[in-house]
């Protein structure tokens, strides 16, 4: 089973995932958790130079995230998948449709056919949205210590195209997708996480 979760920043993504996976291995499944940008060792590399480095054009960035995923999916994803494990990463192509797509603005089809060739047509079983404000979900950042990295410091419109972007593909394809308001408690998203995930499974 392959899961991802995908949303703004600040929408709680890493604490879902992980919460996801610690339920999953508690029940005896073998769990691979993962993240794009930055879940392989070449991945890493590609994360820093693209949210640290200096400034790159939309495409570069955008073949950057694909890069990253090609790599993720060839040497970590499918093989664990093939194992029969189940796979839940924080972000994946999704988030370069509504970023580099939407939000640069380089065209969501053109950017969903790069990942699809980049991964081969892999596409997660479950994909969870976790909606939210953009600006609760920037204002979650703030305050954390960690230094802001390019994107959150983009603008307000940039955030809402993203956002719109997300909940238009969700919209399109419900089989895929779980859309969850993210202002809600931890505890109750996680449930509603689980009991979609359970369905999956057939438990
Ligand atoms: O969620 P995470 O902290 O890993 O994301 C790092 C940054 O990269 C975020 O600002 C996110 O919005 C951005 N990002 C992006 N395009 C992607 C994936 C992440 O702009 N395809």
């Amino acid at each position: 089973l392959f899961v991802s979760f995908e949303g703004g920043d600040g929408a709680g993504k890493s604490t879902q995932s992980r919460l996801l996976g610690d339920w999953l291995s508690g029940l005896g499944l073998t769990v691979v958790l993962t993240r794009e940008p930055g879940g392989t060792d070449l991945g890493r590399v590609l994360r820093r130079e693209v949210l640290h480095g200096g400034h790159v054009d939309a495409r570069t960035e955008a073949l950057l995230y694909a890069a990253d995923r090609a790599h993720h999916v060839a040497s970590l994803v499918r093989p664990a998948l093939a194992a029969g494990s189940v796979v839940v990463t924080d972000r994946y192509l999704d988030s370069s449709v509504a970023y580099q797509g939407t939000g640069r603005e380089l065209g969501a089809q053109e950017v969903e056919d790069l990942s699809l060739w980049a991964t081969g047509g892999l596409l997660p079983a479950l994909t969870v949205l976790l909606d939210l404000d953009p600006a609760d979900g920037l204002g979650r950042l703030r305050a954390r210590p960690d230094q802001p990295d390019r994107l959150e410091s983009a603008g307000d419109e940039f955030h809402r195209r993203t956002r719109e972007a997300f909940l238009g593909r969700a919209a399109a394809d419900p089989g895929r997708w779980l859309v969850l308001d993210a202002a809600r408690p931890v505890d109750d998203i996680a449930a509603d996480v689980r009991a979609r995930v359970a369905a999956l499974l057939g438990l």
